[in-house]
């Protein structure tokens, strides 16, 4: 990817690019916690997206996709962004540092990515967090924070993209590092490395493909129970609530917000438990956790669908050690942590179930926990 990046930059521009990418990531455990003031656990992986990029000593940004074979130009102090999507990522970076009083001047760039996009893996995180971290390289001495160049891509997401996301996947795409996971506390935005670099295990997400629209939207509904429970608890979030004291108040709440506040609780639990887990090096621990996480995400937090709860359930039955959905729910990834002896069996399995049960092939993306947002060269 580097050399057909450089290549194609150089048949473009004249100047001499510097290189930079950023990564896509997991999320080992953790699910609908961080706005309830929990935990999540993500990483960034092994794929990219890649830019080379230069000043240009103009006031203007010409940008080339190489996966979209597409050029964009924009000026630095349009206010109208541009109509390609792809584009509306760079822009909104680059508007947003300027916003927070940094420093942007034209440059010229050409970029490809390797990370499967709407696959749950966010590669347009991987795009703003690449962006960010380059242009806070070649023009404002790296002085702005790692963890403002996260909420900078956020804030793209927000502003220019339409899509009101949380922090934590622009904060793994810019913070991750090899062979870690990240524990961040959505409540205080702390956040602790943990290793995770098993020798015998490997991490494989499958694509179920597949997107259920639902006509209510569940996510409103999943986070007004848990606010309901969580103020008769008379606390601000579910963070501090216990199982007892969940079960104290059972007669007073409906048995759906029990029973989505109990998930949340548990949820909370399982992720310092994989962080323990992860200490002692015992795989087979975080497994059993994620098999967890699948269970109340499915039979309590109700967002999961038939097509995840058959590969969880395909992937317990081929010895898998762990497996659960990966994301909001209703559709898109699991992730599983399996043991590399059984890898290819498990492959080839569901890959042919999945395809005779519904028609067409999962997305199959082996994974190694890498380094997040750097520069190459
Ligand atoms: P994801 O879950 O992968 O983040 P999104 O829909 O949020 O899915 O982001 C995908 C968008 O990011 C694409 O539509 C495109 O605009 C941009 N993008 C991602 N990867 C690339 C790439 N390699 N080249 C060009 N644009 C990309
Ligand atoms: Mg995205």
């Amino acid at each position: 990817m580097k050399d057909r990046i450089l290549k194609e930059f150089k048949s473009r521009f004249v100047t001499e690019p510097q290189l930079y990418a950023s990564a896509g990531r997991i999320n080992l455990i953790g699910e609908h916690t961080d706005y309830n003031g929990g935990f999540v656990f993500p990483g960034a992986i092994d794929k990219v997206i890649m830019a080379a990029i230069a000043p240009n000593e103009t006031e203007k940004v010409k940008v080339y996709s190489i996966d979209m074979d597409e050029e964009v130009e924009f000026g630095l102090n349009e206010e109208d962004a541009p109509t390609s999507s792809w584009a509306r990522y760079i822009f909104g970076v680059c508007r947003e540092i300027l916003k927070r009083g940094g420093a942007v001047k034209g440059f010229d760039a050409v970029f490809a990515g390797n990370i499967p996009l709407g696959a749950g893996l966010s590669s347009s995180a991987a795009l703003e967090s690449c962006f960010a971290f380059a242009l806070n390289d070649l023009f404002n001495d790296n002085t702005i924070d790692k963890f403002e160049l996260a909420k900078i891509g956020q804030a793209t997401e927000h502003n220019y993209c339409g899509v009101n996301c949380g922090i934590m996947d622009q904060f793994a795409s810019v913070m991750g590092q090899k062979g870690k996971l990240i524990r961040l506390d959505c409540r205080t935005m702390e956040f602790e490395y943990f290793p995770f670099a098993p020798i015998d295990y490997e991490l494989i997400l499958v694509d179920s493909k597949v997107k259920h629209e639902l006509a209510d939207s569940p996510y409103n509904k999943r986070r007004a129970s848990c606010e309901r429970v969580a103020k008769r608890l008379g606390l601000e979030t579910l963070r501090d609530a216990t199982i007892p004291m969940l079960k104290a108040i059972r007669p007073d709440i409906t048995a759906e917000d029990y029973f989505r506040a109990k998930f949340v609780i548990e949820e909370k639990e399982r992720v310092l438990a994989v962080c323990d887990a992860l200490y002692n090096g015992d795989y087979e621990k975080v497994g059993e956790e994620m098999y967890a996480t699948h269970s109340g995400l499915s039979e309590d937090y109700e967002v999961s669908c038939e097509e995840l709860d058959f590969l969880t359930q395909l992937a317990r039955e081929c010895g898998v050690t762990g497996s659960r959905i990966m994301g909001g729910g209703f559709g898109g990834c699991t992730i599983n942590l399996i043991k590399t002896d059984k890898k290819d069996f498990f492959i080839e399995r569901v890959t042919q179930e999945f395809k005779e049960k519904y028609g067409h092939e999962p997305g199959i993306y082996p994974v190694v926990i890498s380094d997040g947002a750097r520069k190459i060269i």
